[in-house]
């Protein structure tokens, strides 16, 4: 039989949206002395949409965003759906070859052209200089975008900072629980989330398989880490976490992971996770 207090953390639990997968590890959330948020999707929105199109010399926007939709089309990641939202307004030729790498970006052929967009490492591995910024740029996630081989253009996208991040992250500080974000994204865009909602700890540019490795540096310091995140990159470093907590409409490889299922999207759930550990720690004693 399930003991008493164990079902009535459970209710207790559910009726806060949390979904305990993993009793032991709502046993461990109380010892968690610092917690690890996932930017994308965690700490923003996760719904980025195109704030700017920069077309190298000789190219123009609508090309430039028209084969980068066309590329982005067979992709499920949240900076594809917004590129191919920005160019619903366009005719897009049909891609064939499509191949996507979690860090770099992806590729396709579009209308007989090499098409391929990416952030950092795209350009990195193709031995190639991003853009000169002739333009404006309002500190979100730059993406460029090769054609045969060619820079052809830059494409800016943003996606907002949650309210809800800032007033978690203060209820994590005030109990004395320290806030560190990871991402994929690139330095500058990172600094910017984490300023806005008062992150300790920055980890930028982080290769998905080489999440789950920082998580263990978080723990050879001497950290109990619980970690929140939503995407399929987030899973094995879910898993590696003291706690691992699979965020709002996770991926069925992130939810398999975790050992916490929060209902809602919302960070501030990481404290009721906190609080329901410490109630049912109280009562078993
Ligand atoms: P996060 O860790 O913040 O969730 P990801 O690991 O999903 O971010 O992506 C990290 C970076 O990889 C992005 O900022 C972008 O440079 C690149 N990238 C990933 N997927 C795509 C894509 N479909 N198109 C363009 N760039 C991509
Ligand atoms: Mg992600």
């Amino acid at each position: 039989a399930i003991p008493l207090v164990v079902s009535i953390a459970t209710e207790r639990a559910a009726r806060a949206g949390v979904l305990v997968k993993d009793r032991l590890a709502l046993e461990s959330m109380r010892t968690v002395n610092t917690v690890l948020f996932d930017k994308t999707g965690t700490l923003t929105h996760g719904e980025p949409v195109v704030s700017a199109v920069s077309p190298a010399e000789g190219w123009t926007t609508d090309r430039v965003l028209a084969l980068a939709a066309a590329a982005e089309s067979d992709s499920e990641h949240p900076l594809a759906r917004a590129i191919v939202r920005a160019a619903s307004h366009l005719e897009l030729s049909a891609a064939t070859d499509f191949r996507s790498s979690p860090a770099e970006g992806v590729s396709a052929t579009v209308g007989g052209a090499s098409v391929a967009v990416g952030g950092p490492y795209l350009l990195e591995r193709r031995g190639l200089e991003p853009l000169p910024s002739t333009w404006d740029a309002s500190g979100g996630t730059l993406l460029h975008v090769i054609v045969d081989g060619e820079v052809v253009g830059a494409l800016e996208l943003v996606d907002e900072v949650r309210a809800e991040s800032i007033a978690a992250v203060q209820a994590l500080h005030e109990r004395g629980i320290q806030v560190v974000m990871i991402t994929g994204d690139a330095e500058p865009v990172a600094q910017r989330v984490a300023d806005a909602v008062g992150i300790d700890r920055v980890f930028a540019g982080v290769r998905p398989e080489d999440k789950s490795a920082r998580v263990a540096q978080l723990q050879s310091e001497g950290r109990r880490v619980a970690m929140v995140g939503d995407g399929v990159n987030d899973a094995p470093a879910l898993a590696q976490a003291d706690v691992g907590l699979a965020i709002g409409a996770g991926t069925d490889v992130a939810i398999a992971s975790a050992g916490v299922i929060l209902a809602s999207d919302d960070p501030r759930s990481v404290l009721s996770v906190i609080e329901l550990s410490e109630a049912s720690y109280r009562k078993m004693k």
